[in-house]
């Protein structure tokens, strides 16, 4: 099988190497399909150089070129679109669909944050000493280390890639390994756009090979990761010491709150595309839900013909709902989750297994409900990331506000109600980043600050004008004219 090669942008160059990872459609993962560098130690060291001598000059230069860049990226990966979405499925399993909307939204960030270039970036501040006018001003961080997941393989490097350069950064990006070739179509509308050599640097490879000359070297000076808790936890851990700006994504069990009034066709319809929208693979995807249990078996048979009727298959089929997980591991894991609860007691109410035959080569779950959950059952907490719905009654809105915030992680959550108090109430009282009131958990757009509390992140937000705090920092300046 013919297996297509991408070379990787490092230090302004397009970049090879003696050795080469494969990356694998997770429709068929018998043969890889593109492989990418597996770049070396020695090579990631390098790639500090050019990132330390790209800052130096893009820091200088002027704020509205920058944005100029940004906003040819942006026109360039509209133009390419179809065939980077194509690349997006062919690595990650998600609908082509799916694809050209991560593509549009990419193309989005680049847009949003040339924009950003054109505003104030500081102010004046009275001074108590007489003729002297301070004023304080946002200035570039430096080096910014951006490690990202295979969901979102292209929207994820945008939302950071954005802000660091409209701020004047620059940037090593390190994609997952499953899924490096889009990061590798975002590299190639930068450059293409003009973005000088070693403003942006893409670290593909073998991370247990690279990950002490990706994390240790002296020259970042932020870190920015969107992953699981795991990883982002030992990373805080390894930067903290040198005092490197750390901002992180990391996990989530996001709740969907059904109380008695809602419109419950509605809310069954925006429930289902947020959790099984990406197979399930959205940081923001639904997975727990919450009926009031005057409505319970009424929203489960609802929930149950909307599930039967999602077709799974191919990204690159146009009448696929649901595509396969991302890699056999990815599969494994999300099949052990729901044998799981099996064994602790839940009901499937639908799905509960892979699929047989013709789809057995795929990376496929068949899109599964659970009933009967309960708080002791390990589906309840633990963070799935694959095409599973757990549900549970509840009484009261108390009860269903505790239970929602009854997680350890904090970063979306939606309420189902015709009753603007409880709407209100639910806004207030729930302990998550992103709350979403007759809608679905997910679906933020690029200027929504966006991020979770609790374990799902860190302090710094993503996305809008918040990101920028985390990607410039503040140098006051007093001027005596006296
Ligand atoms: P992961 O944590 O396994 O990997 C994330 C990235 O870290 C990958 O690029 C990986 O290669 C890299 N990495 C792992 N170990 C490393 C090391 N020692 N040194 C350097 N880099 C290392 O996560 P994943 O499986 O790719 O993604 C799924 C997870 O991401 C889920 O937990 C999901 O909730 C989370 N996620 C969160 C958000 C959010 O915004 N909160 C968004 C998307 C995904």
């Amino acid at each position: 099988m013919f297996v297509r090669t991408m070379e990787t942008l490092a230090g302004g160059e397009w970049t090879g190497s003696e050795t080469w990872v494969d990356v694998f459609d997770p429709v068929d993962v018998r043969q890889p399909v593109v492989r990418v560098p597996a770049l070396t130690a020695a090579q990631v060291t390098a790639v500090y150089a050019a990132a330390a001598a790209g800052f130096a000059t893009w820091r200088r230069t002027p704020a509205l070129e920058r944005a100029k860049i940004l906003a040819k990226a942006a026109t360039l990966l509209r133009v390419r679109a179809a065939e980077i979405a194509l690349g997006v499925v062919t690595e990650n399993g998600k609908t082509l669909t799916e694809a050209r909307g991560e593509v549009e939204k990419a193309a989005d960030f680049f847009d949003y944050y040339a924009g950003q270039a054109r505003e104030p970036y500081g102010s004046l501040v009275h001074d108590v000493r007489p003729d002297t006018q301070t004023s304080f001003r946002r200035e570039p961080i430096g080096v910014v280390l951006a490690i990202t997941p295979w969901n979102d393989p292209l929207i994820t490097p945008a939302r950071k890639l954005a802000p660091a350069l409209s701020a004047g950064n620059a940037v090593v990006l390190k994609p997952a390994s499953e899924t490096p070739t889009a990061a590798l179509y975002l590299a190639r509308a930068l450059h293409d756009a003009g973005l000088p050599a070693g403003v942006l640097n893409v670290v593909t490879g073998r991370t247990a090979e690279i990950s002490g000359a990706l994390l240790d070297d002296p020259r970042i000076a932020a870190l920015t990761f969107t992953g699981s808790n795991e990883v982002g936890e030992g990373l805080r851990a390894r930067v903290a010491p040198r005092n490197v700006r750390f901002q992180a994504e990391l996990g989530g069990k996001n709740a969907s709150v059904v109380l008695a009034g809602a419109d419950l066709a509605a809310a069954a319809t925006a429930v289902v595309a947020a959790a099984f929208g990406q197979a399930g693979q959205r940081c923001t995807a639904t997975s727990r839900v919450l009926v009031d249990r005057s409505v319970h078996y009424e929203f489960l048979a609802l929930l149950r013909d909307r599930v039967a009727a999602l077709r799974l298959g191919s990204g690159q089929d146009a009448a696929t709902n649901v595509g396969p997980l991302v890699s056999r591991n990815q599969q494994d894991g999300v099949l052990r989750h729901i044998a799981g609860a099996i064994k602790q007691g839940a009901r499937v109410e639908l799905g509960g297994d892979a699929p047989a035959g013709a789809l057995a080569h795929g990376c496929y779950v068949n899109p599964t409900i659970l009933a009967d959950v309960t708080g002791e059952m390990d589906i309840w907490r633990d963070e799935v990331f694959g095409p599973v719905l757990a549900v549970r009654p509840f009484d009261g809105i108390d009860e269903a506000i505790a239970l929602v915030n009854d997680s350890a992680y904090g970063l979306a959550a939606a309420v189902f109600t015709d009753r603007l108090e409880a709407a209100y109430r639910f806004a207030d009282e729930v302990d998550c980043g992103q709350v979403a009131v007759n809608t679905t958990t997910s679906g933020w757009d690029v200027h929504h600050p966006f991020g979770g509390f609790r374990n799902s992140g860190s302090a710094f937000k993503e996305q809008g004008t918040e990101a920028l705090h985390f990607y410039t920092r503040v140098k006051s300046v007093a001027v005596h004219f006296g």
